[in-house]
C-alpha cells in the first residue's frame, strides 16, 4: 500500500506536441487526428506564423472545445530568449536557450530593401572546418523543426507580426548559423516548406537559401525533396587546400560536388546560379593562382562568387586577408566574367559576423579547458 503513492507520481503526462514545426501536411494530419476538418490547420499556422500567437485560448476562431483539448494535448513552443542585442546599424542578435544545456544564435542583418535572418541548424558542427569557431566546438545536436522556425518566430516578434508578407521585416533566409543544415536533413527541409509556404512565412524560393559544405548525397536528396536557393561553402580551388580547409572534401572530393551542383542546376532553371562562398585567408588561399585555378574549376557552371573576409576568433591560426588583396582577387574574377561580391562584415560590434556564432557550447569549452588547464590534463589525454 505505501508504493501507491510513488508509483502514481512516477507516471508523467505525455509531451505536448509542438504545433510550430509542423509543415502543412502535418497540420492538417494532426487536425484530422482530432476529427476535425483540414481548414483547421490553415486557420491554426496563420495564428501562430502571421500572427504570432502561442496561446490557444486567444484563436477566437475555434471553438472553445477544441481550444481546451488543444492546451492539453499541445503547445506551441519557440527557444527562449536568453539574450537579445540590438545594435546601432539594425543588425539584431538573440541567443536562444534550446534546453539546459544548449543555446544558439540567431542574426538578422538589415541591408538596402531586404532584411535577412541567418539561421542555425545544429548546436555545434561535426565538420570541423579549419576557419569556423562552430566548428572547432565540435557537435553537441541537431535542432528541431520547431526550433529551427522558432528562430523565425522570434525575431517576427520582436517586429511585430503581421499577416501582410510585404510588412515583414524578415525578406530573407539564409541558412549560414551554426551547422551544417544537410546533416540535419528531415527538419531543414520541413522549416523550409514552412518558410516557403503562404500559411507560414510565404518566402520565395529565392529568398530562401541553404549554404552546405558538400555533404554530396544529402544535397543531391534536397535537389529531390525541395526547391530553394543554394550556396556552396567551397572555400578553396582544388582538393589539396581543400582537405585541409574543409576536411568533408576528403569523402566528397570537388569533382563529386561539382557535379551534384550541376545536377541541382539541371534540375531546376538553367539560368539560376548557385553561390559559391570564399573565405578570404591571408596567404593561404588569397592568391593570384588561386583565382586563376577557381576561374578553371567553375568554368562550366552558372556560379557566383561571395568572397567573405575571414572573421578571426580566439586562437585561431588564420588572419583576414587584407583589402587590396581582396579587391584583386575579385579584379581577376570580375574580368573572368564571374559576378563577384565581398561580403560587407555586420554586426562585429555585437560578435554577430558569420562565423562568430559560438553560443553557450563554447563557453562550456573554454570552461572545461580552464578545468583541465588548471588540473594539468591535455586536450589528448
Ligand atoms: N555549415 C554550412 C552553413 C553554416 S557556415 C556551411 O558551411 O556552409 C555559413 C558560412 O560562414 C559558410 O560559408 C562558412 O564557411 C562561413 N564561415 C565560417 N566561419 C567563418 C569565419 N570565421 N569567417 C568568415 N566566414 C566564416
Ligand atoms: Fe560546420 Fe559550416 Fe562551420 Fe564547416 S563552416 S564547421 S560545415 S558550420
Amino acid at each position: 500500500m505505501s508504493n501507491a503513492i510513488p508509483l502514481i507520481a512516477a507516471i508523467e503526462a505525455p509531451a505536448k506536441i509542438n504545433l510550430l514545426g509542423l509543415t502543412r501536411g502535418a497540420m492538417i494530419d494532426f487536425f484530422q487526428s482530432l476529427g476535425e476538418k483540414a481548414f483547421r490547420a490553415e486557420q491554426m499556422m496563420k495564428w501562430i506564423h502571421h500572427w504570432g500567437m502561442a496561446d490557444f485560448e486567444k484563436m477566437t476562431n475555434l471553438s472553445k472545445a477544441l481550444r481546451t483539448k488543444l492546451s492539453e494535448i499541445a503547445e506551441i513552443q519557440a527557444p527562449e530568449v536568453a539574450y537579445k542585442h540590438y545594435s546601432q546599424d539594425g543588425t539584431r542578435k538573440w541567443v536562444l536557450k534550446l534546453d539546459e544545456r544548449n543555446s544558439i544564435e540567431t542574426v538578422f542583418i538589415p541591408s538596402a530593401g531586404r532584411g535577412t535572418l541567418c539561421v542555425s541548424s545544429q548546436v555545434g558542427c561535426s565538420l570541423d572546418c579549419q576557419f569556423c569557431s562552430t566548428g572547432k566546438q565540435g557537435f553537441q545536436r541537431d535542432l528541431t523543426a520547431s526550433e529551427i522556425i522558432g528562430q523565425i518566430w522570434v525575431a517576427n516578434q520582436s517586429f511585430g507580426p503581421t499577416a501582410d508578407v510585404n510588412k515583414r521585416s524578415v525578406t530573407n533566409i539564409v541558412m549560414m548559423g551554426m551547422g551544417e543544415p544537410l546533416l540535419n536533413f528531415d527538419p531543414v527541409v520541413a522549416s523550409m516548406e514552412l518558410m516557403l509556404d503562404d500559411f507560414g512565412y510565404g518566402l520565395s524560393k529565392r529568398r530562401v537559401t541553404l549554404s552546405t559544405s558538400g555533404v554530396v548525397p544529402a544535397l543531391r536528396q534536397l535537389t529531390k525533396t525541395v526547391d530553394v536557393a543554394l550556396a556552396i561553402a567551397l572555400h578553396a580551388p582544388n582538393d589539396a587546400l581543400r582537405n585541409e580547409l574543409v576536411p568533408i572534401n576528403k569523402k566528397y572530393p570537388l569533382k563529386e560536388l561539382l557535379a551534384a551542383c550541376r545536377e541541382y542546376i539541371d534540375a531546376y532553371d538553367h539560368k539560376r546560379k548557385i553561390t559559391m562562398e570564399y573565405v578570404m585567408l591571408r596567404q593561404v588561399n588569397d592568391q593570384d593562382e588561386h583565382a586563376h585555378q577557381l576561374i578553371k574549376l567553375l568554368r562550366d557552371l552558372p556560379v557566383k562568387i561571395n568572397l567573405i573576409p575571414f572573421n578571426p576568433f580566439p586562437r585561431t591560426q588564420y588572419q583576414r586577408s587584407t583589402d587590396d588583396r581582396i579587391r584583386q582577387f575579385q579584379t581577376i574574377l570580375i574580368n573572368a566574367g564571374y559576378t563577384t561580391t565581398i561580403r560587407t562584415t555586420r554586426g562585429d560590434d555585437i560578435d554577430a559576423a558569420c562565423g562568430q556564432l559560438v553560443g553557450q557550447v563554447q563557453d562550456r569549452t573554454r570552461r572545461s579547458q580552464t578545468w583541465k588547464a588548471q588540473n594539468n590534463q591535455s586536450d589528448l589525454g
